[in-house]
């Protein structure tokens, strides 16, 4: 293996200590704790993992955690009118929609209820709008944590070559957008995208977020290049057991690769530490006081 190892493990305890730290203080100074509220309708398993995980880590760093748990047959009256009285609590700087919603529900109707100010995956329109236009957003959590991790392991990104495989709404397009603004020269592929080997040959970043399993493989990645692989899929690890791998095949991409990322430990860390830090930016724009330098973009 050539490449470094990106350890999204440690970049994450780091930015949850820089959100603490910061959290005391705003505390101490001015009395403000922030607060993040955490919608899940439905009982998908894994969203209630996630959602726990959120708001121990929540409270970890000194925040006030809501936890709103809703049946599956919500109407969408119900959560709507939820979102409001979030949107209108003033102990809540940040709301967050756990995503998939059951397919009875408009996600974006209901994304886009929510108040932009504290729209903390940055997925409400105006957020996706500001970041398009280079303007002050709320950034999704994914990308954002990718861009951490590439800003400190480069240093300044202008003029690379970022390949990011991938267009969903959440990691590969707010990810294109964030990489351009990093002066990268970005090519946005995706499954009708004609001899994706070739395109991501040219890379010297390249972003998988497409979520199947290894399909990157070494011989598509240009030596020395930096791997960002945002896939989380399952597979079959024999003898009854399953593991987490990529999209990228570590093994053969960690052999030519300059830096890579594993899975896990990774993105996945990254995405709840940003989580958090961007509540915190929130709460201080919605305070007018100061943001915390490093924690968004
Ligand atoms: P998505 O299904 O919404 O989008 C997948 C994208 O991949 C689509 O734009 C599609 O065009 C593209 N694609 C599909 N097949 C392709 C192919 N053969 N070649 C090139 N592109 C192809 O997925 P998503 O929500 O963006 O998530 C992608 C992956 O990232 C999933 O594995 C997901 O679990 C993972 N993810 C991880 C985190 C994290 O925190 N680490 C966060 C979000 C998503």
């Amino acid at each position: 293996m050539t490449a470094s190892i990106i350890d999204g493990k440690a970049f994450a305890a780091a930015l949850r200590g820089q959100v603490a730290g910061h959290v005391a203080a705003l505390t101490a100074a001015h009395g403000i704790v922030p607060g993040l509220a955490v919608v899940l309708v439905g009982d998908d398993p894994a969203s209630h993992v996630y959602v726990r995980s959120k708001g121990k880590m929540t409270v970890e760093v000194g925040m006030r955690s809501f936890e709103h748990r809703l049946p599956v047959d919500t109407d969408e009256a119900t959560l709507l009118a939820l979102i409001h009285q979030l949107n209108n609590d003033a102990q809540v700087h940040g709301i967050l929609v756990q995503l998939p919603l059951p397919d009875h529900l408009n996600a974006d109707l209901v994304i886009n209820a929510i108040d932009p100010a504290k729209d903390v995956d940055g997925f409400h329109i105006s957020n996706v709008g500001l970041l398009a236009t280079g303007q002050k957003a709320m950034v999704p959590c994914t990308p954002l944590g990718c861009l951490l991790m590439l800003r400190a392991h480069h240093g300044s990104l202008a003029g690379m070559e970022a390949v990011v495989i991938g267009r969903s709404n959440i990691v590969g397009k707010p990810m294109a957008q964030l990489l351009l603004g990093d002066s990268c020269t970005v090519t946005l592929a995706h499954s009708r995208t004609r001899n994706l080997a070739e395109v991501v040959r040219r890379a010297d970043i390249v972003v998988a977020a497409v979520g199947r399993a290894q399909m990157v493989p070494g011989d598509w990645i240009k030596p020395g290049a930096t791997v960002i692989d945002v896939g989380i899929n399952r597979v079959d690890a024999g003898e009854g057991k399953t593991r987490l791998v990529g999209d990228v095949d570590f093994d053969s991409a960690s052999g030519v690769a300059g830096a890579i990322t594993p899975v896990p430990g990774g993105v996945g860390p990254m995405t709840i530490a940003c989580l958090l830090a961007n509540t915190v930016t929130a709460c201080c724009r919605a305070n007018a006081l100061p943001e915390p330098e490093g924690l968004t973009v």
